[in-house]
């Protein structure tokens, strides 16, 4: 049988990194890295013993952006470079998926940014992993090995048609996917959403979770573009500035106006389910001033690990003409801004109505809900 082959995408973090003179992790050239990879599965090849269903690695092409960095100097136009490559790769008719490595910080908003941008994904029939590690792969007892070879026989195998990522045996929706954790190797979670699959001894995809299916309501492959063809949406258009503001007692009037000069979009994290101090006249004439009179689409979504905005309280901001980011992670939110606003601009009344729309699956819609959001 011919082998499977895929393609591993680097672009610097943890994963890659080695100490630098003062002691400091800083992402390795990628030729380092790239040989280092291949030394490492040739040595696990040559062993000969193939456990499991899906044991067989793939071949791989190994490729990366031109200055590998660390994730925490991220910039959206990062993901422009990166959503190209990868888009231009995927499409290969002799690759069969993708992994991408990149440092743990901002990995869940390049993942959710690379969901939104390449669009009809589910169309080519492939899966694009995106990972990283908590601890470098050149020490000794890192969990970038497990995430590697996972990850890279993931994206040669799985029947998931999406962008995931991939953590600690853990499948996740990437744009439900978040940071949990700085210091444990299960890192990433998915708050509302199940996993997709789950790494034992066998791979077990969760069979309601897939992208086509309509559970969770959801019927991913009419999404985009009439849901026929995959295209690469690009940022560089123009990358618009979406700020997040995280609401917090003594929150001054101050701060959300110059939130409001500085940025095009805000996403606003409020408390449970979307709530905010509303007996404060400032509070309130400042998010007023920023949504009705400069007129920036600003979503709520709520500042609780987990959990939904569902305006339940005589505190809740339904009324300041919020965007419902319902139980959105930050992160998607911020990059479905990112994507509605270079796509369609920056005039609230069309994005508040896009951002209505569940895209990728990145939120629930409450069932009564549905169709009515489905026909505006
Ligand atoms: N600062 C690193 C990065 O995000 C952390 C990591 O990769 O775990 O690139």
């Amino acid at each position: 049988m011919k082998k499977k082959k895929i393609v591993v995408i680097y672009t610097g973090g943890t994963i890659g990194s080695l100490p630098n003179d003062s002691g400091l992790l800083r992402p390795e050239r990628s030729q380092i890295m790239e040989d280092s990879i291949r030394d490492y599965l040739s040595g696990i090849e040559s062993l000969g013993v193939k456990i499991g269903e899906i044991g067989v690695l793939p071949e791989f092409e190994f490729t990366a952006i031109e200055r590998p960095f660390d994730s925490s100097d991220l910039d959206p136009k990062h993901w422009d470079v990166l959503g190209a490559k990868l888009f231009n790769e995927i499409q290969k008719s002799d690759i069969d998926g993708a992994v991408v490595l990149h440092g743990t910080d901002t990995l869940a908003y390049t993942a959710s940014a690379l969901a939104f941008m390449i669009e009809g994904l589910h169309l080519l029939n492939k899966t694009v992993v995106v990972t990283g590690a908590q601890l470098s792969f050149f020490e000794t007892r890192s969990d970038a090995k497990n995430q590697l070879i996972s990850a890279i026989l993931l994206a040669s195998n799985s029947r998931l048609r999406e962008v995931v990522v991939y953590f600690d045996n853990r499948v996740l929706r990437a744009c439900r996917t978040t940071k949990s954790d700085s210091f444990s190797f299960n890192a990433f979670d998915s708050p509302n959403f199940p996993e997709l699959a789950h790494f034992g001894v066998t791979l077990s995809e969760h069979p309601t979770a897939r992208f086509s299916s309509r559970a969770w309501n959801v019927d991913l492959t009419r999404r985009f573009t009439n849901g026929t063809r995959i295209q690469f949406y690009n940022f560089r258009n123009r990358i618009y500035r979406i700020g997040v503001l995280k609401i917090f007692p003594g929150i001054s009037e101050n701060t959300i106006n110059s939130f409001f000069s500085e940025y095009d979009a805000l996403v606003i994290e409020g408390y449970g389910a979307g709530n905010g101090p509303i007996g404060h006249e400032g509070f309130l004439r400042a998010l007023n001033n920023g949504i009705h009179i400069r007129k920036k689409p600003a979503v709520i979504v709520t500042q609780c690990v987990r959990g939904s905005v569902s305006f339940d309280y005589s505190t809740s901001l339904e009324g300041v003409g919020l965007i419902n980011g319902r139980d959105m992670t930050t992160e998607a939110a911020v990059t479905k801004l990112h994507y509605l606003l270079s796509k369609y601009g920056p005039e609230m009344e069309k994005v508040r109505s896009r951002f209505d729309h569940d895209l990728i699956g990145e939120v629930t819609i409450p069932n009564h809900l549905v169709e009515e959001i489905e026909l505006n």
